[in-house]
């Protein structure tokens, strides 16, 4: 498939990437790997008259640690951040959803802020637009209507990142930049529940850098695919313990990564878990697995994700 005609501008620094952002008039589109970009402008459900590579930014590609933190910059690549020795040593529930994500050819070139940002999914809607013109445009392409639950009033594509949740379950936290100066929020509140808008970004905000608490963990990431070769999660549960206290996400369900938090681990604290966050996943017929078999699986995968990360050290 052809790319349309768009302008190709590189920024230098985080100052002139938003400069150049304000310059577009929100018809701007920030590009990091292009993994997820590329592809939707492809398929013409992005339609930016400018991308703005971040690529030349050096800020966004170093990982540091001071005051208790670990900061990544935004365009570390996923397979760069997969093999620094503290994504291992402390944060193992990262370490496997990194590794889990795709092949490792697309973890060099796709980035952890592209990686938190990428657009949510359909069966429906990662399509070309003859065919969606054909089947007649929902919800998240500005219809008025979803093509997949009859009578809905919202959409319910799929937030497919398998490293937001692992990150959420280390409270991680997200730095911003944008014309209206910077800001810090926990990565839980980056998500609206809003189909059309599914990221809480201000218009011609960045990403800048993730900053993880730096304490050892233990954890897990398990995940529902078809292919284990290369595939987005169709289910996928981290799990992070730290001491007593744990936190479950559950993503690939849903706009939005549904947290868990356990207070003090132990089975019945664990099996509590995992019978709420079924009981709270909805999937519908928009994925390549059936809805009743997604929805079992966000149980099996949150009680085998405390299995493997509670039998560490042992
Ligand atoms: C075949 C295939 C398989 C895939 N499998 C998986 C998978 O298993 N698991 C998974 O999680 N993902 C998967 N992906 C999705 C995607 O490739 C990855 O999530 C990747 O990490 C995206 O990073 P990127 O740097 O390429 O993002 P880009 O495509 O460059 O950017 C993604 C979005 O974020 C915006 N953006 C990027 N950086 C910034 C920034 N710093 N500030 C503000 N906005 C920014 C862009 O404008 C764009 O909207 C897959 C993609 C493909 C094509
Ligand atoms: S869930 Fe419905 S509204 Fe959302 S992308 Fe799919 S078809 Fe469109």
């Amino acid at each position: 498939m052809v790319l349309p005609e768009f302008e190709y501008k590189k920024a230098n620094s985080i100052a002139e990437a938003v400069a150049l952002y304000k310059g577009y008039k929100g018809k701007a589109k920030y590009l990091a790997g292009g993994t997820d970009l590329v592809p939707l402008v492809k398929l013409r459900l992005s339609a930016p008259k400018a991308v703005i590579d971040l690529k030349g930014i050096k800020e966004l590609k170093t990982i540091s640690r001071g005051d208790g933190w670990l900061s990544i910059g935004a365009n570390v690549t996923l397979f760069d951040l997969k093999n620094d020795p503290a994504i291992k040593g402390y944060f193992p529930a990262l370490y496997e959803s990194l590794d889990a994500t795709s092949c490792e050819t697309l973890q060099m070139r796709g980035t952890i802020g592209g990686n938190i940002l990428q657009d949510t999914r359909c069966l429906e809607y990662n399509q070309s637009l003859q065919w969606r013109t054909a089947r007649g445009f929902c919800f998240k392409m500005g219809g008025k209507t979803c093509n997949v639950v009859q009578g809905a009033k919202a959409c319910f594509a799929n937030y497919c990142s398998d490293n937001a949740p692992a990150l959420i379950t280390l409270s991680a936290q997200a730095k911003l930049a944008g014309p209206k100066g910077a800001r810090t929020v926990k990565l839980e509140n980056l998500f609206t529940g809003d189909g059309k808008k599914p990221l809480a970004l201000e218009e011609g905000e960045m990403l800048v850098q993730i900053q993880i608490p730096l304490k050892k963990t233990k954890g897990a990431y398990e995940k529902l695919r078809i292919r284990d070769s290369m595939d987005y999660p169709l289910v996928g549960v981290a799990v992070s313990v730290a001491g007593t206290k744990a936190r479950a996400c559950i993503g690939g369900v849903g706009l939005v990564p549904r947290v868990y938090d356990l207070k003090n681990v132990n089975d019945a604290a664990v099996r509590e878990a995992a019978e709420k966050a079924y009981a709270e996943a909805k999937p519908v017929a928009n994925a390549t697995l059936t809805p009743a078999y997604r929805k079992k699986m966000v149980g099996v995968l949150l009680k085998r994700a405390f299995n493997k990360a509670l039998q560490e050290g042992k």
